[in-house]
């Protein structure tokens, strides 16, 4: 295990990674985690399903490996691609299994189960032709939790079971249940494992990668310890595995992040030039959205689904237009569930001039609103560590939040000593309109909401101390 010490490999297996894929907090982690363990000396190398996005077909690749196995009775060729030039800072190899990975959505299809099985499988059956092992395997998410399971017990990878598994939870609430009618689907398993795979009488790919990873991590010490309590079914299951489980942080990728050099932005800033730079964001998004520039910009970016409270923001709108009055603007950027996407386009009519509504997914918007937004709303239910209040932040936008998960680790507020942001308690109608007010006059106090902007832009978000926690969880793997 000496080299556990000088140089890990480590192959982070998921089913995003920005800018190649991305649906959420998830693609970011895999796009800049690993960038970062390389930074550090390591070797870090990033697996995931050839989709047929924009990235595919403007880079290049090679072909480094070609191989046919079986998902149950039906049996699949598979090729393993590589990014040809190192261009994310990471070897990045892609699994193309023909008419089953290759298709321009991530998630949403009927066979989304079978998709992500035949991955994992294709993805083992790979490693297990590798001449070395790596020094961990590390999974993120149910979509690459069976893989522990696979190096384990599956008869025809025994030559895995002794490599280190990590898995990371991003989001316990989806877990990818399977019947066990699809048993069969694993390949040849010994049998009397199957309580690995079971929780409640399902096969339970998350439970199964909790029970059977070296090692689990949340995104945040705060969801670590709500999940023991809150966490789809697996509280139990939470509670049992405490010895193997801490919370790291995620951090962000101050490359991509920054407002000096973002090339989503027509006007870049610093913190020296915070308030100009982004008044002249603000102008842009004003116009093109028809708000008022005078008002304060309270934004919301995000998957408009219950985790989120997204629900919850019309009736929030409403109510704070009317009880505060015309004294803010609301922007929304989001897409989900599509009551919540009505109800949110419905409210442009009666708000022209306050209020605006993207539906949709959006990059290039989602950056400039980080720029433009005063304020940026989030009054999350369940926020396993929150991406978004870390961007706003690193863009001198205050963060307002719900006291949970990672939001709670991460935004102090500014009623608090040293504080710097708007918390409340609860995801309620009530609190998110008390929270609009708290915002509304905190934008009265000019020299107040600058220093807090300056200080904000200065808080550590990034990746380091966090790249460091994981390369030490590794290294007492060893
Ligand atoms: P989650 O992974 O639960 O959706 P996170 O806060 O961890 O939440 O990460 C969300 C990421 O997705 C952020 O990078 C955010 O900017 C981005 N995002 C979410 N919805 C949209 C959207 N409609 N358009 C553009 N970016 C979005």
């Amino acid at each position: 295990m000496q080299q556990l010490i000088t140089g890990m490999e480590i192959l982070h297996v998921a089913a995003e990674c920005y800018p190649v894929a991305k649906a959420g907090g998830l693609g970011d982690v895999v796009g800049a985690l690993p960038k970062y363990q390389n930074m550090l000396g390591h070797i870090a190398k990033v697996v995931l399903p050839m989709y047929r996005t924009k990235f595919l077909y403007e880079n290049n690749w090679e072909v480094v490996h070609k191989s046919g196995t079986s998902l149950g009775n039906w049996w699949f060729e598979y090729t393993i691609i590589r990014e040809s030039t190192n261009k994310l800072g990471f070897d990045l190899y892609l699994v193309d299994i023909n008419g089953l990975l290759d298709r321009e959505k991530v998630y949403g299809y009927d066979d989304d189960n079978e998709r992500f099985l035949a991955f994992q499988i294709a993805v083992v059956h790979w490693l297990n032709s590798w001449q070395h092992k790596p020094d961990v395997v590390h999974v993120h998410d149910h979509h690459t939790a069976l893989i522990p399971f696979m190096m384990q017990s599956c008869y025809d990878f025994q030559r895995l079971r002794n490599i280190p598994t990590v898995i990371t939870i991003h989001n316990a609430q989806y877990q990818g249940w399977l019947g066990w009618e699809k048993s069969n689907l694993i390949p040849r398993w010994d049998g009397w494992n199957w309580g690995l795979l079971d929780w409640n009488k399902a096969i339970n790919p998350l439970a199964c990668g909790i029970k059977c990873a070296w090692k689990v991590t949340t995104v945040s010490n705060s969801y670590l310890e709500e999940l023991r309590y809150n966490s789809n079914g697996l509280e139990a299951l939470f509670e049992y595995e405490r010895g193997k489980s801490s919370g790291i942080l995620n951090g962000i990728d101050t490359d991509v992040w920054d407002p000096a050099t973002d090339t989503y932005l027509d006007k870049h800033y610093s913190v020296k030039t915070v308030d100009e730079g982004k008044q002249a964001n603000k102008e842009i998004v004003c116009r093109t959205f028809n708000l008022d520039i005078e008002k304060p910009l309270i934004v919301f970016i995000g998957r408009l689904v219950g985790e989120k409270a997204a629900d919850l923001l019309p009736r929030a709108i409403e109510d704070a237009l009317f009880y505060i009055g015309r004294k803010m603007n609301f922007m929304i950027l989001g897409s989900g569930e599509p009551h919540v996407e009505h109800q949110l386009s419905s409210l442009q009519n009666p708000y022209v001039g306050y209020y605006n509504s993207q539906i949709g997914y959006n990059e290039k918007l989602s950056h400039q609103l980080y720029a433009a937004a005063d304020f940026l709303l989030m009054p999350s239910r369940v926020e396993p560590c929150g991406l978004n209040q870390m961007y706003s932040m690193r863009y001198g936008t205050i963060p307002m939040v719900t006291k949970t998960g990672g939001l709670k680790d991460t935004v102090k507020d500014f009623g608090e000593p040293q504080g710097y942001g708007i918390c409340f308690d609860h995801p309620a109608v009530g609190e998110i309109t008390h929270a609009v007010y708290r915002a509304v006059e905190l934008y009265q106090q000019e020299t107040k909401v600058k220093n807090i902007r300056k200080k904000i832009m200065q808080l550590d978000f990034s990746w380091n101390t966090s790249a460091k926690k994981y390369l030490d969880l590794y290294e007492s793997l060893s």
